[in-house]
């Protein structure tokens, strides 16, 4: 039999790993994530090498952000990260990699967004920053901004201290060559990459990162920066990210309407993702990847493909193009 003593002296023992289990209180280890490497009119006869290349790149994002997730890391760590890697191949449309404007250089833009308290940080066309996703973090988390542009941007990260380079480091052979043919024929060719996630502690987070539309016009800016149209996170419904033509994107604030229609509507996310991908949008014109308050996912698009991953703490791993 328990004394009334030994009650609380065991009382008083336990309570600091009660206080413990509550600061890490978590929905049973949960957590999903999903990616997206843009979205757009993906030829089929790729060669098989240049298939795996891509799968292969799909699956390192995956693992990254997977592991910080099952590690018990926040998904805004793991939103930020995941990018950085994209960001760095030159397979996506994003830090290496990006698409070239009509004057031939590179404007590249990115946001972040937590659903925990609705803070959101975005760079739009910075051309010396090397991971743009995570100037976007430093405009959250060190100003009292949420979007900054241009030289400005440019600016504030080399007084940050992130990482800077020329701008032609984002060159790449196969985007220049794909830019020559496209500047003389005028066809636009879109691709970005984006990642959201849900954390063992209930936290969404999303984030997008992108080169933006092959020859745009310089100084134009599209969806990716833009928070409510190209990324959107929001604890008590979901978080998303979308790859597209960023003008329309901007005019159906395509990204919050998502989360508005489960706010205020009722929306299942896959409700909500269908009425805005396959209904308010054209065919072919983009995608989104989603995860929502209770870790269900959504990765939905109106292109004939889209470069996407989903991983969960159930064991799913899967990383898909068409
Ligand atoms: N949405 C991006 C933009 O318009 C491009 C893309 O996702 O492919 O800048």
């Amino acid at each position: 039999m328990l004394t009334l003593k030994r009650i609380i002296l065991l009382t008083i023992f336990l309570f600091p790993f009660c206080l413990f289990s509550q600061t890490n209180v978590n929905n049973n280890s949960k957590f999903t994530i999903v990616i997206h490497g843009g979205a757009g009119f993906i030829s089929k006869d790729i060669p098989d090498s240049k298939k795996n290349e891509y799968l292969n790149s799909l699956k390192e994002a995956l693992t990254i952000g997977k592991k910080i997730l099952a590690n018990g890391g926040k998904s805004i760590d793991a939103v930020e990260q995941v990018i950085r890697y994209m960001e760095d191949n030159p397979n996506f449309n994003s830090g290496k990699g990006a698409v070239f404007t009509a004057i031939g250089t590179h404007e590249l833009d990115a946001s972040i967004m937590d659903g925990k308290d609705l803070s959101t940080g975005a760079v739009a066309g910075v051309t010396i920053i090397k991971h743009p996703i995570s100037l976007a973090r430093k405009v959250k988390e060190k100003t009292k901004h949420v979007l900054l542009s241009g030289p400005g941007a440019d600016q504030f990260g080399k007084e940050i201290g992130v990482e800077i380079v020329d701008n032609h480091y984002f060159d790449t052979p196969s985007r220049l060559k794909n830019w020559e043919k496209r500047h003389k024929k005028k066809i636009e060719k879109h691709g970005t990459v984006g990642c959201v996630a849900i954390d063992m502690y209930g936290n969404i987070a999303a984030g997008t990162s992108t080169g933006g539309i092959s020859d745009k016009m310089h100084g134009r800016v599209g969806d990716s920066p833009l928070i409510n149209a190209g990324t959107y996170a929001n604890n008590k419904t979901c978080g998303v990210s979308a790859t597209g033509v960023g003008e329309l994107f901007i005019r159906n604030t395509v990204a919050f309407n998502i989360s508005a229609l489960m706010e205020y509507k009722g929306y299942t996310l896959e409700q909500a993702t269908d009425e805005m991908i396959h209904k308010r949008l054209e065919p072919g014109t983009g995608g989104i990847i989603a995860v929502d308050k209770d870790g269900n996912y959504s990765l939905s698009f109106n292109t004939p493909g889209m470069f996407r991953g989903v991983a969960n703490s159930k064991g799913l791993f899967e990383v898909k193009i068409w």
